[in-house]
């Protein structure tokens, strides 16, 4: 498995990769050192309209086939997932510009480990009977849906793109998925895959390209019934508007603001040593990452000391460098907009302890976009540093009085994605966890993932919830027959 210098990225429509219609191609980053290294389809209306036409051909049977047979194909890509992994991680690890350990531990394991997990799981969905007194026998059946849409952004991308892309194979649905412009190599790569293990024509269709445009299309196209989006909020407010007036099912995991409660019976080194990893791992790019971090008063001016200085040993590095902890933000864009919030926090008064700069790095990395990872005291609740999503390396911090107050704090943004607790106080936890607005509880602990657990967000974060049964739901159909009961 390679990509080849300057490669172009494919279409994957009717089982066979494809030019786009128009012949054009987007540029495609290397975010390390800022310069073109391949080329993505910029894909248009009729692209697809061919990819959705695909899928409708390829339902029929795929929904008819034994879940056996369909989680074997499922079984037979994770396999060939872990046969390329090293290569996958140093490909995504360009693409994107997070480090290698980071790709190699987290996002192409959990990318076979979706295809595993749902291919097993899918054996134990099973619906409801009731029985109505003596009157009646009543049982749902759940079918698929017919043909979906699968969105997905860039800060995990294959990791996100099968997330979603495989419950929906799994429930016999056939999809048309498109990837981030900003990170599609690794999707092209499975759609490589796809093509190896023989999974059916059409059953699977990758449309590279643009968001207003392919994204757009896909949600709009009359035949798609049912969507599954993950990125920004604002993005997915376009998306409920343009779905929804055709009652489409929207499933939409958004954006977040995520706080971290530090109270002073904490576990204090697990606690600090989590709160550095939640905040920074993968430059803050990642949905769940910390960005607000409330501190009880009493622990707060050691707390925050050994926070500065464990951040600043973070130093930004070559991605493909086993040892760097910090990569690239993913474009010059996203490095500007990080680096216009850390200006406005300093506007809206706070200071910055650490960080604050674009990282001047040096050799073939000298333009790429690095942001030196940056924490911020003394910032008002209602400023904007503390109540938009940054989606980077940067954190704020701030002492905290009283339990309440925390809690207040936590729960005073439009999002309500997730929050992670750091407490002994077992009565605290289970007080906590009921009155946070978040959809995601970490407790002592961050990111630790069950595959069966419900994901998704409150508020602007989310609607809907995606992981284990939850999503199996959302990709089919109940229908409910009342069979009525003899008495004897
Ligand atoms: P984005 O919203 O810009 O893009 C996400 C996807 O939507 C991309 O594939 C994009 O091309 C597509 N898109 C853009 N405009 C569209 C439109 N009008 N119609 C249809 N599709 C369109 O998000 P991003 O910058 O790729 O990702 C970062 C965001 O994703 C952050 O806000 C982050 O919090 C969020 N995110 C959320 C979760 C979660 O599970 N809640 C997980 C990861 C990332």
């Amino acid at each position: 498995m390679s990509v080849e210098q300057r490669e172009k990225i494919q279409n994957y429509i009717q089982g066979q990769l494809k030019a786009p219609i128009s012949g054009k191609y987007l540029d495609n980053f290397n975010p390390a050192t800022g310069e073109v290294y391949s080329y993505i389809p910029d894909s248009e209306e009729q692209d697809v309209v061919e990819a959705v036409q695909s899928a409708k051909r390829a339902f029929h049977t795929w929904s008819k086939t034994p879940v056996e047979t369909r989680s074997d194909f499922l079984l037979k890509i994770a396999k060939r997932i872990e046969d390329n992994a090293e290569e996958l991680a140093r490909i995504e690890s360009i693409d994107n510009g997070k480090p290698i350990s980071q790709a190699r531990k987290v996002d192409i394991p959990r990318a076979s480990k979706n295809f595993r997990f749902f291919a097993s799981a899918i054996f134990h969905f099973a619906s409801e009977c009731h029985e109505t007194d003596t009157k009646a026998l009543n049982y749902t059946l759940r079918h698929p849906l017919g043909v979906v849409g699968c969105i997905s952004p860039w800060n995990l991308p294959l990791y996100l793109f099968t997330w979603k892309i495989v419950p929906a194979l799994a429930t016999g649905n056939c999809v048309v998925a498109k990837p981030s412009e900003m990170a599609p190599m690794t999707t092209f790569l499975l759609s490589k895959i796809c093509m190896e293990v023989g999974l059916p024509e059409g059953v699977l269709n990758i449309v590279h390209g643009l968001g207003n445009k392919v994204g757009s299309t896909i949600t709009k196209a009359p035949e798609i019934s049912a969507i599954s989006f993950t990125g920004g909020t604002q993005t997915g407010k376009e998306i409920a508007l343009q779905a929804a007036p055709q009652f489409k099912k929207l499933s939409l995991e958004m954006g977040g603001k995520n706080p971290a409660l530090i109270f002073s019976d904490c576990d204090y080194e697990e606690a600090l040593q989590e709160t550095i990893r939640s905040s920074f791992a993968n430059q803050g790019q990642i949905c769940l990452s910390t960005s607000r971090i409330f501190v009880e008063k009493s622990l707060y001016a050691k707390f925050r000391k050994d926070f500065v200085d464990g951040v600043k040993k973070l130093t930004c590095g070559d991605p493909l460098e086993e040892s760097t902890q910090q990569g690239a933000l993913i474009s010059r864009s996203h490095m500007d907009r990080v680096l216009s919030y850390i200006r406005l926090a300093k506007e809206e008064g706070g200071t910055i302890l650490c960080g604050g700069s674009q990282a001047k790095m040096e050799g073939r990395l000298k333009n790429g976009w690095f942001v030196n990872p940056t924490v911020i005291e003394g910032l008002p609740m209602e400023s904007r540093a503390n109540q938009e999503e940054i989606f980077g390396p940067v954190v704020t911090i701030t002492p905290f009085d009283h339990e309440n107050q925390a809690l207040t704090w936590a729960n005073q943004t439009p999002y309500g994605l997730a929050t992670t607790v750091w407490t002994r106080d077992l009565c605290r936890a289970h007080r906590m966890a009921r009155e946070i607005c978040a959809g995601i509880i970490w407790m002592n602990c961050w990111m630790q993932r069950d595959l069966r657990t419900p994901f998704g967000g409150m508020k602007s974060s989310g609607v809907g919830r995606e992981g284990g049964m939850e999503i199996f739901r959302f990709f089919t159909e109940p229908k409910n027959v009342c069979i009525k009961m003899e008495v004897l």
